[in-house]
């Protein structure tokens, strides 16, 4: 199933907490569908497997800062310890295009964003339970055991954004998790306010019939 292409594409806003399964998420998703994914760019180290251009651009903090000075973000945010943003160029492009873009972000980032533009659509996927965070991002094992306690506390105190966000998805099975925020994203296309040309065409069609 393909999203309808003659309409004007959304912007989707995806966080969650870290361990949450954002990032195994989006990569099912962006194999379903022709979503464009934007490509942050952040001050911390690549971790194992971590390409550049690829998984970030991974800058350092002179080269984050330049990047602030020349407006050359859509929105940065602090995230413990490291600089994380969203390129403008790319999203902006894509957009213009009608693409469908997804960035995966953090939630000061997400709501900054939302004020910009009020039409993107956030999403926050939330495993089941804290034990089960814990779980996951013990199994990850990309971060040192001070990283893993500063992620845990800095979830306990994201909790309250959950509250901002349009729609929360539970991850406890990744293909249903998928699947909703696939199907959260289909069902924006049909929203009125991307169909107004198809209102004015059906109209048109509705009067020219004597
Ligand atoms: P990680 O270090 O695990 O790759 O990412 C840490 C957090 O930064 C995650 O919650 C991730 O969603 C968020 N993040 C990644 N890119 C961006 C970005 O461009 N802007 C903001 N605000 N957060 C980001």
């Amino acid at each position: 199933m393909e999203l309808n292409s003659s309409k004007k594409g959304t912007l989707v806003i995806i966080s969650g907490f870290s361990g949450a399964g954002k990032g195994t998420v989006v990569n099912e998703l962006i194999k379903k569908d022709n979503f464009s994914l934007s490509i942050s760019a952040t001050t911390r180290a690549p971790r194992e497997g971590d390409v550049d251009g690829v998984s970030y651009f991974f800058k350092t903090k002179e080269e984050f800062e330049k990047m602030i000075e020349e407006d050359a973000l859509i929105e940065y945010a602090s995230y413990v310890g490291n600089y994380y943003g969203t390129p403008k160029a790319y999203v902006l492009e894509q957009l213009d295009k009608g693409n469908n873009v997804i960035l995966e972000i953090e939630m000061q980032g997400a709501m900054k964003i939302k004020e910009k533009f009020p039409d993107a659509i956030t999403v926050f996927i939330t495993p089941q339970s804290f034990n089960e965070l814990e779980r996951r991002l013990r199994k990850r094992g990309t971060e040192t055991e001070d990283k893993i306690k500063d992620r845990l506390n800095r979830a306990k105190e994201e909790c309250s954004f959950m509250g901002k966000y349009d729609y929360i998805v539970i991850n406890e099975k990744l293909e249903k998790c998928v699947e909703d925020v696939y199907n959260i994203i289909y069902a924006q296309s049909f929203r009125k306010d991307k169909s107004l040309e198809l209102i004015e065409c059906i109209t048109n069609d509705f009067n020219s019939v004597k």
